[in-house]
């Protein structure tokens, strides 16, 4: 067959698995993989045996008991392997009541409602559908594809994609990272990577004494109150963000500007996201009694960088900050996660390989954009050395919200991108 009619093909295919699309999410939403602890054996098995009944190769990986991984292989020779990643763990449902129960995976007028419906398991469901469609086709017609479904990317992915690229087992010329909120058929959008973080741990140390003579301690709670109001001053430093990614930056704040309903001031908070450090203020830990003055206490914030940006030269100056302030007993403990973050370049081939996906699937251009949170492109790419660009069914503003859900509409553009492009894809 012609590239042309194998597109039309996949398509009219994935078309008539709508039903199956949104029951598949919702058996999805019914394990309950919740970290922690995030066992997701119960979920891999239903996806094996969904594979296993349509003759299609899979593998499960364990690093430690009913955390499971699984891999579904369908091979080609077409050239070059594409892998696609996408995560089987979800967060806590929270404390408030749901409209549906949210482990339900209630099926409602074009949408499947459930925690992890939109992150992720609707681009689960998407990618079970394409390695099926895909799986149909010749091999000839098909580069070669490996779908990954981890578990415990919520919390690190110590069992899950980190350990996968560690231990050698991903590999392959580009990663399609499932994780992404860009997944509305009107506007189409790519992650081209993420923000890494810089954790300080700001420490203060003081005198107990007392507390009816708090003159004969040194109080550390005040001492670290004090020092906070440096630290944070790190929202102003302007960073250096390289050249090459502006233009991605800007379409990365439009897009924020307009999925998310923002006061003024969060509007103005959007527009420095990307070239200054945000700063978040989480954990604060100090005291021991109410009649004693507290000799320590720490607090511990969150900043995230884009990448590209000098992560050094944020340390510096907070700690120039902190010298400044002229506050004695105070020491500030950095810890980088996410390997500071990743982004492809905007002209390498397999962007404009996957946007070429999207524009046969939606009939538009999906802007570019670097999301602020981190995912497991951040293991892909910096552990497995693989290139990876994020596109999903996922809607902005609904991952780890409460009355999560994603829609058929959203799962079947996905479905058909991830079974096109390994028909179009143009190996290395
Ligand atoms: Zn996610």
């Amino acid at each position: 067959m012609k590239n042309n009619d194998i597109i039309d093909r996949i398509k009219v295919d994935i078309e008539g698995s709508s039903k199956e699309l949104a029951e598949l999410c919702s058996k999805l939403v019914q394990f309950p993989t919740v970290v922690p602890p995030g066992y997701t054996r119960e979920c891999v098995e239903f996806i094996e045996s969904y594979f296993r009944s349509l003759g299609i190769e899979t593998e499960v990986h364990e690093r430690r008991k009913d955390k499971s991984n699984i891999c579904v292989k369908v091979p080609g020779n077409r050239g070059g392997k594409i892998l696609w990643l996408g995560h089987l763990d979800v967060v806590p449902e929270g404390s408030e009541p749901w409209k549906y129960p949210p482990f339900s995976g209630k099926i409602m007028e074009g949408l499947v409602y459930g925690r992890g419906s939109s992150d992720m398991k609707g681009a689960c469901a998407s990618a079970m559908v394409a390695a099926k469609v895909l799986a149909s086709l010749e091999e000839t017609e098909r580069s070669s594809v490996e779908f990954w479904f981890t578990c415990d990317e919520e919390v690190g992915a110590v069992d899950g994609a980190r350990w996968l690229a560690e231990s050698g087992r991903l590999k392959g010329d580009i990663c399609i990272i499932g994780d992404s909120s860009g997944g509305m058929p009107s506007e189409p959008s790519m992650d081209l990577g993420c923000k890494g973080a810089l954790r300080v741990t700001l420490k203060a140390r003081g005198k107990t004494a007392h507390g009816s003579q708090p003159y004969l301690g040194d109080n550390a709670i005040e001492k670290l109150i004090d020092a906070i109001g440096y630290v944070k001053k790190i929202g102003s430093f302007r960073l250096n963000v390289p050249e090459e990614l502006e233009p991605i930056l800007k379409t990365s704040i439009e897009f924020l500007m307009k999925h998310y309903e923002l006061t003024e001031s969060q509007r103005a908070e959007v527009m420095k996201v990307f070239h200054y450090p945000s700063v978040s203020l989480n954990i604060i830990r100090g005291g021991v009694k109410i009649n004693v003055v507290p000799d320590a206490a720490e607090a511990l914030f969150d900043i995230r960088i884009t990448p590209g940006a000098d992560i050094e030269a944020v340390k510096r100056r907070i700690l120039e900050l902190l010298k400044a302030s002229g506050l004695e007993g105070i020491d500030a403990e950095f810890e980088v996660t996410g390997f500071g973050g990743y982004y492809e370049k905007p002209d390498l081939v397999y962007v404009n390989s996957l946007k070429r996906a999207v524009e046969l699937v939606t009939g538009r251009t999906p802007i570019l954009k670097i999301i602020t949170g981190g995912t497991d492109g951040i293991f892909t790419r910096k552990i497995a050395g693989i290139p990876s660009l994020g596109f999903g069914a996922g809607l902005p503003g609904m991952a780890h919200s409460r009355d999560e859900y994603v829609t058929v509409e959203s799962m079947i553009m996905a479905a058909k991108v991830y079974a096109i492009y390994p028909v179009i894809f143009n190996a290395p």
